[in-house]
């Protein structure tokens, strides 16, 4: 439920409602604006009746949000969110674009990709210590040894780093080292680690579950906006179809269906959602055109001899013609990306 204060209602009746939103348990989310704030009641309040609300001083309104997710909905947020990173914002006009390896493989290959899709034009540095392999005896991660290593490049370039974090504990050690974390495909309903995530107040990289509908998706990031970690960038990495032809096939009807649903940014992963360095380009393109908020793509200098998805990575030289592409079409759609002089 939304409940809307009168224009300039002062701070004893926003507190008094807030102190009855929490009597009737469920939690408050004020959203203080320039002359108005609107607070949100979040729980399980369908038994709880609005008038409650709407009899208290100061309040102008009270509405349902008819979503079963809240947070996430345009319903209690109605402008885009915007998430500010060293350098560039996520959900603005400007579009970042997230590079980097799959895996981190060695301090060699991490500091000279990082520096690689930094003089291309990528704004963040991605890249995996811990990995969800299909196979056990796959390359399984670098561990805390890969976030020194990426830590060190962003010391190096100045680019904030995306890392994915896989179980509950680990999210202390890795605080210390991201400015992201990334939620993969694999635990995008992996409810105790969305609860753990929403205690931090670290941004997450929300990648969409390989057979999730959208709606399960928005669902499942309402885990962590009600943690209270309200920065959570979405991303369309592909889903399971009937299509061999590549990995994943991309929904990019996600994009404008997302941006209708919510005001979180959205971004497009056009690496994992076709599995081949030879469309990644087209869908980079074809997402930004559709709408995303940015783009993430995986790099690597040696894609035949990477140890962990080769097959889609580009040389930092396609990746640089990539982003010329990638900027064209964002113009085309009235936005562009973060500009090379604001890239540190
Ligand atoms: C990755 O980003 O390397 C990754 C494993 O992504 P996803 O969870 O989308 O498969
Ligand atoms: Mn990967």
């Amino acid at each position: 439920m939304m409940i809307i204060m009168r224009p300039g209602a002062p701070k004893e009746q926003i507190d008094a409602v807030i102190a009855e939103i929490e009597r009737q348990n469920l939690s408050s989310h004020p959203i203080f604006g320039v002359e108005q704030t609107i607070i949100g009641a979040v729980g399980d309040g369908h038994y709880v009746a609005q008038e409650v609300f709407e009899a208290l001083p100061g309040v102008l309104s009270v509405q349902r949000i008819s979503q079963p997710y809240k947070l996430a909905s345009r319903q209690f947020h109605e402008q885009d969110s915007v998430f500010q990173f060293n350098g560039f914002s996520v959900g603005a006009n400007e579009l970042p674009i997230i590079a980097g390896p799959c895996s981190i493989e060695s301090r060699e290959q991490i500091l000279g990709i990082a520096q690689a899709v930094k003089e291309a034009g990528a704004n963040a540095l991605r890249g995996g210590v811990f990995k969800p392999r299909t196979s056990p005896y796959a390359f399984q991660g670098l561990g805390q040894e890969g976030l020194e290593y990426m830590a060190e490049a962003r010391e190096l370039t100045g680019l904030p780093i995306v890392v994915e974090v896989m179980a509950v504990s680990q999210i202390k050690m890795m605080e210390k080292y991201v400015d992201v974390f990334q939620i993969g495909a694999r635990n995008m309903q992996n409810f105790n680690l969305l609860r753990a995530i929403g205690e931090t107040r670290t941004p997450v990289l929300f990648k969409r579950g390989m057979s999730a509908t959208i709606e399960e998706m928005l669902m499942a990031s309402e885990y962590i906006l009600c943690g209270g970690n309200t920065q959570v960038i979405l991303c369309e990495r592909g889903i399971r179809t009937f299509e061999t032809a590549t990995r994943n096939t991309t929904d990019i009807n996600a994009i404008p269906v997302l941006k209708k649903l919510t005001h979180l940014p959205v971004i497009i992963d056009p690496s994992h959602s076709t599995g081949d360095s030879g469309y990644v380009s087209a869908i980079a393109k074809a997402g930004v055109a559709a709408g995303a908020d940015g783009v993430i793509v995986e790099v690597h200098h040696d894609p035949a001899r990477a140890f962990s998805d080769g097959k889609q990575s580009l040389t930092p030289e396609v990746f640089a013609k990539m982003v010329k592409q990638v900027k064209a079409v964002a113009e085309a759609v009235d936005r562009t990306l973060v500009p090379q002089h604001e890239r540190v």
